[in-house]
């Protein structure tokens, strides 16, 4: 049994529109409950609160402060979480709300709360659908994206695999939006500097992450022994050709560590030391 976790971003849900786009969130349940019924662990991260929150407000005008976007998500997280479970009703799939913060995920006493309740989840077969809990995330406790998030219940989850779907085919050896003889890096044996030099930069309107935050979140889940993808969320029946006919699509980054090691570092560390913080 393999366990994955598939991370969405907001660009990915909307397609770039300002709405989510329900034929392609339904593409992607559909393609979770196949590789869950093929008996693999699945798990979502999903973005999407606050463009569903915009879209249930009718598009109120656009305002930085946080309590704007933290009541964004307040009524878009149940909207998200509704859409989740109709679609997946038609697969006949369960699912659960977790919503986490950076401390449930680093402080030792939550952080095992956390991995017992995401434990007990899979093994009676639900999908966990995973987002920030923006609501009352502060700077301080924030992860502050999702591709980070990810990376950290990836870890602690001990997960074969991280998926980070996005808007573009992988890492390029150049931004293949300016520069058109670009190419696709389809693996990364370690992720260094130089990797950081390369994503440097691409990034969307709607999401959060840009490339380089998918860089850190793969360091960060290869350092705790888990095998990272960055792929097109755009790309046809992209997680039934990873995982069901084994294609390699997207880059992947090779694990660097074991996850026994990864554990000890995830608890030496309290998950992320204070200085790996950001505060958006
Ligand atoms: N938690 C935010 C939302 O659901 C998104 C964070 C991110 O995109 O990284 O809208």
């Amino acid at each position: 049994m393999t366990r994955i976790i598939v991370k969405v971003g907001t660009s990915t849900l909307t397609g770039g529109t300002p709405r989510l786009n329900r034929p392609r969130i339904l593409e992607l349940v559909s393609q979770l409950s196949q590789l869950h019924q093929a008996g693999h662990e699945v798990i979502l991260v999903s973005s999407g609160a606050q463009a569903a929150g915009r879209e249930r407000l009718n598009f109120p005008d656009y305002n930085k402060s946080v309590p704007f976007k933290q009541m964004l998500s307040a009524v878009g997280q149940g909207q998200l979480m509704h859409l989740y479970s109709q679609l997946f009703d038609l697969y006949d799939q369960t699912v659960a709300q977790v919503l986490l913060t950076r401390d449930d995920l680093s402080e030792r006493g939550r952080y095992l709360n956390a991995r017992d309740t995401l434990d007990m989840l899979l093994t009676e077969r639900i999908i966990p659908i995973i987002n920030e809990n923006d609501t009352v995330a502060t700077n301080e406790i924030r992860v502050g994206d999702n591709d980070n998030l990810s990376a950290m219940v990836a870890s602690v989850l001990e997960a074969d695999f991280l998926v980070i779907l996005t808007d573009q085919k992988g890492l390029f050896t150049a931004d293949p939006r300016k520069d058109p003889s670009a190419q696709l890096i389809a693996q990364v044996a370690r992720i260094d500097a130089n990797t950081f030099a390369i994503a440097g930069g691409a990034g969307t309107k709607m999401g959060t992450g840009g490339m380089t935050t998918k860089i850190e979140a793969a360091q960060l889940a290869t350092r705790s022994g888990v095998t990272t993808i960055i792929a097109s969320g755009n790309e046809q029946n992209v997680l039934i050709r990873l995982f069901i006919q084994n294609e390699a699509i997207g880059t992947r980054f090779l694990p660097t560590s074991t996850h026994l090691e990864g554990r000890k570092r995830w608890m030496l560390t309290d998950g992320c030391s204070p200085t790996d913080r950001k505060v958006r």
